[in-house]
């Protein structure tokens, strides 16, 4: 997904580290939301601008909203605590650490994790997201792609800190496993915004015309989106 519907160009301030070993650009947004470009040496400045300006709506939104933000992400690598809250299908839910054998983590209007895997830190919650992000994601993908009669070759939930999700021209999709953490509603947004791509590339009036007759909630699921732009950035 891009900016590309954006009416202006909101002004982005940034830093750029130059190296004298990197070959590509690479925009970082810091936890304490500045931008940071990571540059090759010598590189002409307005392909810094330009890359950044690609970047648009997502990074302004990132870096001047920050304080949206709406709590304080998990450290990462850190054991996780009870009373920490985690965001799936669009709500938090308590994680509440118990005293009890066993390794696996329960999911009951909270989740139940036994303190010895709690202690081996976040990693595992994050397969756990990532397993039932491919469960919850990929059907759906197959369900709404014979609704809107397209072939999508090979879906792949993957690991991003830019995107929700992508397609590439050969028809590959690709979904974060962060999703998870959202609405159905949204994961249905984005799903239908990837497959729509494979009939219009574009974000034209044709695109979104595709869009809105798959998705009743449009609006509120990008408005979604934009408001949590900051889990892409998250551990967990
Ligand atoms: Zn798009």
């Amino acid at each position: 997904m891009t900016a590309s519907s954006m009416p202006t160009e909101p002004v982005i301030h940034y830093r750029v580290v130059y190296s004298k070993r990197r070959k590509t650009l690479g925009i970082q947004v810091e936890r304490d939301a500045t931008l940071v470009v990571h540059a090759p040496e010598g590189i002409d400045p307005e392909r810094i601008h330009a890359a950044v300006s690609a970047k648009g709506l997502w990074l302004y939104e990132k870096t001047r909203h920050a304080e949206k933000q709406r709590e304080p992400p998990h450290p990462p690598g850190t054991e996780l605590v009870s009373g920490e809250s985690l965001l799936y299908l669009g709500h938090d839910y308590p994680i509440e650490i118990v005293d009890e054998p066993g390794y696996a983590i329960r999911f009951e209007d909270r989740f139940i994790i036994p303190r010895a895997r709690a202690a081996s830190g976040d990693s595992v919650f994050r397969e756990w997201l990532q397993a039932r992000a491919r469960e919850t994601i990929l059907p759906r993908v197959r369900q709404e792609a014979d609704a809107l009669g397209v072939a999508c070759g090979e879906v792949q939930i993957t690991e991003s800190r830019y995107r929700w999700g992508s397609c590439t021209p050969n028809g590959d999709l690709n979904f974060n496993w962060r999703l998870i953490k959202a609405p159905l509603f949204v994961i249905d947004y984005v799903i239908a915004h990837e497959l729509a791509h494979l009939i219009e590339p574009n974000h034209g009036p044709r695109f979104w015309s595709i869009v809105r007759t798959r998705i009743v909630g449009l609006d509120k699921a990008k408005a979604w989106l934009k408001t949590h732009g900051s889990l892409l950035e998250q551990e967990l």
